[in-house]
């Protein structure tokens, strides 16, 4: 399948998750790598992956997409103390998911006007992802984006991130019910097949595969600069763990040709991904709610390619376990422990109470604030560590948490982009959470006879 078609649609055609037919090898080239900016590197490594869009298009997609950051590194590794802590949380919406998702937004607009379509997204958020996606496509030509957000369920900041991009093209609904609802009503408007392209449905979730694309660039750029500046011949990541589509990329990173020792995955107590490292059996439970909500995840939506690694890309053994798993609510793959794959992995949780003393202890020792889903990664990347340089991933600014931060250090965190949203306009529809109320809207927003739509 052409790169441009796998990003459009998100799923293979029976319904499992697309993977690049072969990885590039950067491993000759890492000394010429090593010198790039942030933006000339991923224009580089999406060259690797991307046959079908011209060079000089393709060019101005990254250029516009890693524009919007604030810093001049885009994703600066800061040192703290004895490791380095990588800074993916100077986009828009101060937090990692920016990182991709402001890239899928430039492709998306790109392709579908050199197609003559149109796309309606359809998303559902607890907080992160819906941010980063509306302030990705707000103001696309060809492009509208309809996000429901549990009311009054997501942080205060985070529902303000969202209801206060006043675009033409940008629905906030907010749905009188619980994520779940959320994601029911989504997964049943999803199914309904007709329905779906009558109006030009799509999603933005995390197992579209250019959001794993793109979050292999900052795996390069910071360990080769890491690497450089500590002339050491291997790094290590830890990275706080939700969906697995971080350190996923980190994976892949690896395989194509980056020096990585070890690739800690850091979870909250919702650990089923750090319990299958640790014993090979893939067990859900009921979710717990956390000061990292981002990564309150029991059912790893990138499980499936993790599992298409270690069963060797054969395709119809990962959809029986897929199967098995939603059958049952475990598996046992304890027989794989010694793949290759798995050896590079290490795993734990970090409690609430050890997060709220790292973010303590950084902040006293070292005069630096971590976001609580940073301060899991560093808790657990300071005990899982080998010798080699560690680059802790800081998923998001801590001004967006300030409850755990009051927690934690008993001082109110600040940026500006937040401080700047504080009685702002807002704009946000209310609906119960019933799958006709939310199809019904969506009718009367997109018929083009329809009164309420707003083009
Ligand atoms: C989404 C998110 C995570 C988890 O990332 P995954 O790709 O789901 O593993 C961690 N931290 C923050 C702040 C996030 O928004």
């Amino acid at each position: 399948m052409p790169f441009t078609d796998a990003a459009l649609t998100g799923l293979a055609p029976d319904g499992g998750l697309l993977v690049p037919e072969r990885l590039p090898d950067l491993s000759g080239d890492l000394d010429h790598l090593a010198n790039l900016s942030y933006a000339d590197l991923a224009f580089e490594v999406f060259s690797l992956f991307i046959s079908d869009i011209p060079p000089e298009d393709l060019r101005g997609l990254v250029d516009r997409a890693y524009s919007t950051f604030r810093h001049p590194d885009t994703a600066p590794s800061v040192r703290v103390q004895d490791r380095y802590i990588l800074e993916l949380f100077h986009g828009p919406t101060l937090a990692f998911k920016d990182m991709a998702m402001q890239f899928l937004a430039q492709f998306f607009e790109y392709e579908l006007g050199r197609r003559g379509e149109e796309l309606n997204i359809l998303g559902s958020t607890s907080g992160d992802t819906g941010s980063a996606a509306i302030h990705g496509v707000k103001g696309k030509n060809g492009i509208r984006i309809f996000m429901m957000h549990p009311e009054g369920r997501t942080s205060p900041v985070q529902a303000l991130q969202m209801t206060s991009v006043l675009d033409d093209n940008v629905f906030n609904l907010a749905i009188k019910g619980t994520f779940d609802d959320c994601q029911r009503i989504m997964k049943t408007l999803f199914a309904d097949v007709p329905f779906k392209q009558r109006f030009h449905l799509g999603a933005v979730n995390s197992v579209n595969w250019v959001r794993v694309m793109a979050q292999i660039v900052y795996y390069i750029y910071s360990g080769l600069k890491v690497r450089k500046e500590t002339g050491a011949e291997m790094v290590q990541f830890s990275v706080p763990t939700g969906n697995f589509g971080n350190i996923l990329a980190g994976y892949y990173a690896s395989r194509m040709g980056l020096p990585v020792s070890r690739l800690i995955l850091a979870t909250n107590e919702n650990d089923i991904l750090a319990r299958f490292v640790q014993t090979g059996t893939y067990a859900g439970s009921q979710v717990s709610h956390t000061i990292s909500p981002s990564m309150d995840i029991q059912v790893a939506s990138n499980f499936e390619r993790l599992l298409h690694v270690l069963l060797d890309e054969d395709g119809e053994r990962v959809s029986s376990v897929m199967d098995e798993f939603s059958r049952s609510g475990v598996v046992d793959l304890s027989s794989l422990k010694s793949h290759p794959a798995l050896e590079l992995l290490r795993a734990d949780r970090a409690d609430t109470q050890e997060t709220l003393e790292v973010i303590r202890k950084l902040r006293n020792i070292a005069n630096y604030v971590l976001d609580p889903h940073t301060a899991v990664g560093v808790a657990v990347g300071d005990r899982l560590r080998n010798e080699d340089p560690l680059i802790c991933l800081a998923t998001a600014h801590p001004a967006k948490f300030v409850d755990a931060l009051m927690e934690a250090v008993g001082e109110e965190p600040h940026h500006p982009v937040l401080d700047a949203l504080e009685g702002a306009e807002t704009r946000c529809d209310r609906l119960p959470a019933d799958v006709e109320a939310v199809r019904n809207y969506l009718v009367a927003a997109l018929e083009p006879s329809s009164p309420v739509g707003r083009g």
